[in-house]
């Protein structure tokens, strides 16, 4: 049986100043920001998509910053992690960046086998850098971080959740993933072919459920081939008796959503048409990026946003 799915495509997060996150991820992380859009349901809110340089499918972490969003709380029922790969020797320098620029972080860990630090963006949002050797990808380089110590794209991520059985159940029957590994109450999911970008639930019966705000995650999306690949997915998907949307255009991808039973919105997007739609590889997220049925509404639209810029000269 063919494969509809190819592993992580991205993640949508609420955060809350759009200048603080747009400095935390390009000026500290080295992501590059490779869309500036708007929501498309809220046009006073931006859309930040942040990735490697060509924005691929496994590197993009996106925000809708909300002025003034309340909080939210993470716990049961969310993504609470979204981890990062980090090349293997480079935990002292990120160490060291995370301390210079006072960014709230725990000493290094480790789990099945690997390195990782622990940190908090800004609103509280839960991220981790995993040093690996695993991650094949060539890497970029962005404001003033070196490629030896860049950031690749997503490890994985790591979900909040009663029990394990149920969610586990949606990612085996119907998502293309296996169990990898397990330990305590850890369960890692992957997908063949793909070295990383694991899906772990985490079962914590105990913990209160989580309360959707800002430093939280909205919602996940699993990578998939094309337009006929998303449409078998959503046929296995509905025919398990879950509540899916239709085909949703987001310009970028396009998009199919549904809720599995722990809580988490999960969505599978199209590889395609990608970033480049709309403005050339080489000058990604330079400029505001609207979808074409509010284009006439350009000028009221930015006069509703807080206007902001990137400041990578002053994130050495
Ligand atoms: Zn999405």
């Amino acid at each position: 049986m063919t494969k509809l799915i190819n592993g992580l495509h991205h993640i949508t997060a609420l955060a809350g100043d759009p200048q603080k996150n747009l400095d935390f991820y390009t000026g500290i992380l080295g992501l590059k920001l490779v869309k500036k859009t708007i929501n498309f349901d809220a046009p006073d809110t931006y859309h930040f998509y942040y990735a490697d340089d060509s924005g691929s499918p496994g590197t993009i972490l996106t925000f809708f910053p909300f002025k003034g969003i309340q909080p939210g709380k993470n716990g049961k029922g969310q993504l609470t992690q979204t981890s990062f790969s980090i090349p293997e020797n480079s935990v002292g320098y990120w160490l060291e960046r995370l301390k210079k620029y006072q960014v709230k972080h725990q000493q290094p860990q480790n789990r099945f086998e690997e390195t990782y630090i622990s940190l908090e963006d800004p609103d509280g949002l839960g991220i981790e850098l995993i040093a690996t050797a695993q991650d094949r990808r060539p890497g970029f380089t962005y404001g003033h971080i070196p490629l030896e110590n860049s950031v690749k794209g997503f490890h994985s991520v790591s979900l909040c959740e009663e029990g394990y059985e149920k969610t586990a159940g949606i990612l085996t029957n119907l998502l293309d993933h296996h169990l990898v590994a397990e330990s305590g109450n850890r369960f890692r999911y992957g997908v063949e072919g793909n070295d990383l970008q694991y899906v772990d639930i985490i079962c914590m019966p105990d913990t209160q459920r989580g309360l959707s705000g800002s430093g939280t995650v909205h919602h996940m999306a699993f990578s998939t081939d094309n337009d006929q690949t998303q449409l078998e997915i959503r046929k296995k998907v509905e025919s398990a008796g879950l509540n899916i949307s239709p085909v949703l255009d987001r310009d970028y991808f396009h998009s199919i959503y549904f809720r599995e039973p722990g809580g988490v919105l999960f969505e599978v997007a199209t590889i395609p048409p990608g970033f480049a739609v709309d403005e050339s590889t080489d000058h990604l997220g330079e400029e505001l990026k609207l979808p074409s049925w509010v284009e006439i509404h350009r000028e009221d639209i930015v006069k509703g946003l807080t206007p902001v810029s990137l400041n990578l000269k002053n994130y050495e």
